[in-house]
């Protein structure tokens, strides 16, 4: 396959679908963790639902693409179950630096703010005590939990532009991880609150200069453009922040295992963020509920043994067994690897596959497995819908096989 055009043209032709076409400097896409690339039946429109410009859309059963909408805000990373999508407009790090430094300046507090929010108080805050970011949506929970653990006191995402930014779909994002990443501190005895204030908090407003602010100023740089506050928005064709694109080196697929299960991996945030709790202290005895874990269960009655929940779950969370001591076999989840991205309860093709999204923390850790048996699977030679039969109606009618 080409990456020769980011046209619809070229995209066309991409069996994979269009999500490589958002391949550039503000983000990486790692097709292979995308589910929906994985398996045509997986459910997850997460990228869709969060992008807050629709360079991400649904359309024809399928994610289409429009490279020049997008305003490297990094919601759609956010949102990635799997991490397909990689934020580097700034990249995890670079952003935890910021962050670091912007806490450190402010006693231990956390402000987050959009460019749009920075320009519009620009010459009224202190910009040292403040974490920018593009859109409150590039926020997540391993950034949260690693800035708690690393002593902050609260954080603030700064909303005040949102209801007039026609990508407010961000701050949705944001508030579901702000909700998602409290409940998982206060699960492990963590007080750090975070919250989504309405103005710039007191202690980041440069003193005697921030008042009213004027809102007919115009956002500086690209944030107007790319916020659409109180500016126009681009169009389809505007090329703003595409033409700085370049095109990356096509991602290339793993191979498929030799027993037929597609390459697994663990997102790197994830780990982070499990490995950051851990050295926040011992893990809770009750069960978290937040949108990152999840734990599954099969229903034995109506499971048919294919056992394709494990081939195409993207981390290994559902992995196979086979115990030739005790003659039994299944699948067992593992829920420190499950990213609840649903691609099980989506494909499984008997439907016995439900997805909670409760853990318990101590299972998050050490590997630690739940089995689920199941029998043999049967081959029903009398049907005559079963591969085995149809192969042999069709050779039997064959010239090439005797009717002796
Ligand atoms: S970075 Fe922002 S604008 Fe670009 S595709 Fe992701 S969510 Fe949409
Ligand atoms: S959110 Fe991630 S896994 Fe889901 S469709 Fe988008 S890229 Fe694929
Ligand atoms: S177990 Fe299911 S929900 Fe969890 S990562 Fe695997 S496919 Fe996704």
């Amino acid at each position: 396959m080409s990456n020769d055009s980011h046209s619809p043209a070229g995209a066309a032709v991409n069996p994979l679908g269009q999500l490589d076409l958002l391949d550039g400097p503000d983000v990486t896409v790692h097709q292979g963790r995308c589910v929906r690339v994985r398996n045509r039946n997986a459910s997850c429109t997460a990228c869709v639902d969060a992008c807050t410009t629709g360079a991400i859309a649904f359309e024809d059963g399928a994610i289409k693409v429009t490279p020049s909408l997008c305003i490297g805000c990094g919601t759609c990373a956010t949102a990635c179950p799997t991490c397909a999508l990689e934020s580097h407009n700034p990249d995890d790090d670079a952003l935890f630096d910021t962050c670091l430094a912007a806490m450190r300046a402010n006693d231990g507090h956390v402000t987050f703010a959009c460019q749009v929010e920075l320009d519009r108080a620009f010459g009224h805050c202190d910009e040292t005590k403040v974490a920018h970011v593009t859109c409150l949506g590039r926020v997540e929970e391993s950034l949260l939990v690693e800035l708690a653990a690393a002593g902050a006191k609260d954080v603030s995402l700064v909303q005040e532009v949102c209801d007039r930014c026609r990508h407010s779909s961000g701050r949705d994002c944001a508030c579901e991880v702000a909700e998602s990443a409290s409940s998982i501190l206060s699960a492990w005895g963590v007080d750090m609150p975070i919250e989504l204030v309405d103005s710039l908090p007191e202690s980041v407003v440069a003193e005697g200069v921030y008042g009213t602010p004027d809102e007919t100023e115009a956002p500086r740089g690209d944030a107007g453009r790319a916020a659409g506050v109180a500016g126009e928005a681009p169009s389809d064709g505007d090329s703003g922040a595409a033409d700085a694109r370049e095109p990356r080196r096509r991602e290339r697929f793993e191979k498929v295992g030799r027993d037929g299960t597609l390459p697994q991996f663990v997102p790197t945030r994830r780990g982070r963020l499990l490995s950051t709790l851990r050295d926040l202290g011992e893990a809770p005895s009750e069960p978290v509920a937040s949108r990152l874990w999840g734990e599954v269960v099969i229903d034995p009655e109506c499971c048919g043994s294919c056992r394709m929940c494990a081939v195409f779950c993207p981390t290994g969370a559902l992995r196979r067994f086979s115990d030739p001591q005790t003659h039994t076999m299944g699948v067992e989840h593992v829920p420190g690897r499950c990213v609840a991205c649903g691609t099980c309860e989506a494909i499984c093709p008997h439907g016995s596959v439900t997805l909670l999204r409760e853990v318990y923390p101590s299972d998050l850790y050490d590997d630690h497995a739940e089995r689920f048996e199941m029998r043999p699977p049967q081959v029903e030679l009398g049907r005559p819908d079963t591969i085995v039969n149809k192969m042999r109606t069709v050779l039997t009618a064959s010239k090439f096989v005797s009717q002796a």
